[in-house]
């Protein structure tokens, strides 16, 4: 079995790196991996550069081929107002990213050391960059519209930008896919539940309405990450608390989530301990159910804004390995067209269908597939 080429797919986070290559043809990953706690006192490397160095390594001590590699494709965090489609990386775009890193702090940084590294190791081939809000373009003014002062917001391109949207676009084309109908004649919501969470409304194979907004901070329940919240709560606590800026962003990004309520950011952890019971018990039940609460508003949200909604599906790693979320948030809500079956919801692996028989809207387990995704859109440039 030889592939026709490989791609190497980097996704450069603000403490890991992780890599996949991947036979885009046969839509299968013949290696992968990660790198973590770079840059922690007990990790394995110190910086990014370091971690890519020893990502290298394994890629030859692995004895594939590595002039199979064809090409590599970046995950970038944000593509500001420029970039949106995949975008072959020159010199320029790299320019064009770093000036992003004012909206991306965390992430786009890192994003853009992989690729400097990355184009020095394999300097022959194409390198693609591909953004998480990409897919999330077409939000209509709306949608991508906050209601703030509108030179502030032009002057600091301040809108919604949406996040994950590689994984919206690639699970919403599968449940195409695996329902055997046409994208553009579906209306879809998208629930990627991982560390991150983020929710989406997708018409017709478009994004209409995305639960992200400037940064990843916006909408749903995330491991560390607060999700919606009242902007007053950042001013009371800087005037009431003397939190400064830098404070209140590691508040909300670091501190808040599940792990605010509940002390674990961890899903598994999470529902180990609401098992468990006791004071700690408590704590994650109230978190269990915030997170649950606010993912049945978004639902019931996006219902209202696509008007028919023919799939929801869950994915990512609580929404793929939870059934008691999947149940939990969509409880009750038959009379607007949505049951899930218990039985399906609980046995089964893989893709997959869980609503009942009936249920107006098909409720699914669709497991995402990133890497496959950026790595198809890396071929592209081949
Ligand atoms: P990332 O955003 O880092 O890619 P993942 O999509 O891998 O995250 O999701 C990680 C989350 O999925 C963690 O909170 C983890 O506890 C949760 N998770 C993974 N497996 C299970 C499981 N079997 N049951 C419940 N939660 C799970």
């Amino acid at each position: 079995m030889t592939a026709a080429g490989l791609v190497l797919v980097l996704n450069s986070g603000s403490s890991s790196i992780k890599f996949q290559l991947v036979d885009p043809v046969a839509g299968t990953a013949v290696l992968s991996g990660l790198v973590e706690q770079i840059g922690e006192a007990d990790g394995p490397v110190a910086d990014h550069a370091a971690g890519l160095k020893l990502i290298h390594q394994r890629l030859v001590d692995s004895g594939i081929d590595l002039a199979a590699v064809r090409a590599v494709g970046h995950r970038v965090v944000h593509g500001g107002k420029l970039f949106h489609r995949p975008t072959l990386i020159t010199d320029e775009v790299v320019t064009e990213v770093e000036r992003l890193d004012e909206l991306a702090p965390l992430h786009n940084p890192a994003n853009v050391i992989g690729i400097e590294v990355a184009r020095n190791d394999f300097p022959d081939v194409p390198h693609v960059a591909v953004f998480d809000t990409g897919f999330f373009h077409s939000l209509p003014a709306a949608a991508a519209s906050y209601a703030i002062d509108h030179d502030v917001a032009m002057r600091y391109d301040i809108r919604r930008y949406g996040f994950h949207g590689t994984s919206h676009e690639y699970v919403s084309g599968e449940v195409a896919i695996l329902l055997d109908r046409d994208p553009a004649e579906l209306n879809v919501i998208v629930l990627h539940l991982g560390n991150g969470a983020s929710a989406s409304a997708i018409r017709g194979g478009v994004a209409v309405e995305t639960s992200m907004g400037l940064t990843p901070l916006e909408g749903l329940v995330m491991g560390t990450r607060s999700g919606d919240i009242d902007a007053g709560v950042l001013f009371h606590l800087n005037r009431a608390a003397g939190m400064g800026v830098d404070e209140l962003d590691e508040l909300m990004n670091r501190r808040s989530g599940l792990k605010g309520l509940s002390g674990v950011n961890d899903f598994r952890e999470l529902l180990e301990r609401r098992e468990a019971g006791g004071a700690l018990g408590e704590a994650a039940a109230l978190a269990y159910d915030v997170y649950c609460h606010r993912l049945r508003k978004y639902v019931g949200a996006y219902l209202a804004v696509l008007g028919r909604v023919d799939a929801i599906a869950f994915t990512a790693g609580v929404g793929e390995n939870a059934p008691s979320v999947r149940e939990d948030a969509l409880a009750g809500l038959d009379g607007l067209g949505i049951a899930v079956d218990p039985e399906r919801n609980r046995t089964g692996k893989g893709a997959r269908i869980i609503s009942a028989e009936g249920s107006r809207t098909t409720v699914m387990v669709v497991p995402t597939n990133e890497e496959l995704a950026i790595a198809r859109a890396a071929w592209q440039f081949v």
